[in-house]
């Protein structure tokens, strides 16, 4: 799997920056390995900077290697030239990577091949619910932090093949994964122990036939050695998930680091609605990278307020145990003055 990674003409083969980089923060000779996973559904802002900047900190201050790789396969939410746009906005934030950017929609084979894996083995089974189905049939109300309702098991030992489901229902199904515990624990490095509970059978493969985020997201942390998952914690309750992945896939997990989120005066993820946050804006109204990384390093317990400096600057005093306890405010930055 490790040598699926297609170079990707449009983003480069290398980030620029990264031979300088080599020299500047250490050899790379640790065996850690991170990486950086933007999806390109809109501008980087302050909240998505800040995990960005943490996940480097983690990797250079151990002399560790850091990946990047674009998530472009949630197909409605991706916006063309984000991607390209993410990467110029993280080079001028200063923040650089080591080799090729890996792009998902380029490796839809190895998605579909870890699948056919699975599937053999007996994990997945054919689903032709409709979302307002299982809306419907759903025991449990669905929490604010996740992504719908318990599947309730409507499809389970329903259809023995794709071409089956298709046939007797005349719907285009996708495929899930039975999840055989009821809870895998974990310990997350700064979320603390996680009972890990398993919030039903979830999607693998959606139904246009293209991977959901759970089984890319572990096939390539797998193919690409990630050894430690910096992200936000809204995610948390994806591990569990990616944990069955890993085991039913017979492979080892990274460890994982659930960073609390950046939100709005809402107390929710930082978003559009909180006002305008993203690097573009505040570099657009003059404002310096150097102040934003100096403003990231503060929302990070790093550095006081008001801060300017580049990334490596942050990396002597840097600690997670540093890190403010819950969310921080993204939206009261003051960059603007
Ligand atoms: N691509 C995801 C995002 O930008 C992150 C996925 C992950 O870190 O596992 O929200």
């Amino acid at each position: 799997m490790g040598s699926g990674a297609r170079h990707d003409a449009k983003f480069g083969m290398t980030n620029p920056t990264s031979a300088g980089a080599a020299a500047g923060h250490g050899a790379r000779t640790s065996g850690y390995v991170g990486r950086l996973a933007p999806s390109p559904t809109g501008a980087l802002h302050l909240g998505n900077a800040r995990t960005f900047l943490l996940a480097w900190l983690a990797a250079r201050s151990r002399g560790g290697t850091l990946r990047l790789r674009i998530e472009d396969i949630d197909g409605p939410r991706i916006q063309a030239g984000a991607a390209a746009a993410t990467l110029e906005d993280l080079r001028w934030l200063g923040l650089d990577w080591d080799g090729e950017v890996w792009v998902q929609s380029q490796r839809l084979p190895v998605y579909a091949d870890a699948v056919a894996r699975l599937f053999a083995a007996g994990h997945l089974y054919p689903c032709v619910c409709t979302r307002a189905e299982i809306d419907r049939a759903a025991s449990a109300p669905h929490g604010p932090d996740d992504d719908g309702p318990v599947y309730p098991g409507t499809c389970r030992g329903r259809f023995p093949s794709l071409a089956a489901a298709r046939a007797a229902t005349g719907r285009e199904p996708a495929l899930r994964f039975g999840v055989a515990a009821a809870a895998l624990p974990f310990v997350d490095g700064c979320a603390g122990p996680q009972a890990g509970i398993l919030r039903g059978d979830f999607v693998v493969q959606k139904r246009d036939g293209g991977p959901a985020y759970q089984l890319a997201v572990v096939v390539d942390d797998h193919a690409q050695g990630i050894t430690e998952v910096v992200r936000a914690d809204d995610l948390l309750p994806s591990t569990p998930r990616q944990l069955a992945l890993y085991r039913a896939l017979g492979l080892q997990p990274p460890a994982f680091r659930h960073v609390p989120l950046v939100v709005g005066g809402d107390g929710l993820r930082l978003a559009k609605r909180h006002g305008d946050t993203s690097l573009r804006h505040l570099r657009a109204q003059g404002v310096a990278a150097a102040a934003v990384v100096g403003h990231l390093g503060w929302l990070a317990g790093l550095v006081p307020r008001g801060t300017s400096c580049l990334p490596a600057d942050l990396l002597p005093g840097f600690a997670f145990e540093r890190l403010p306890a819950g969310p921080v405010r993204g939206d009261e930055h003051g960059l603007l003055g």
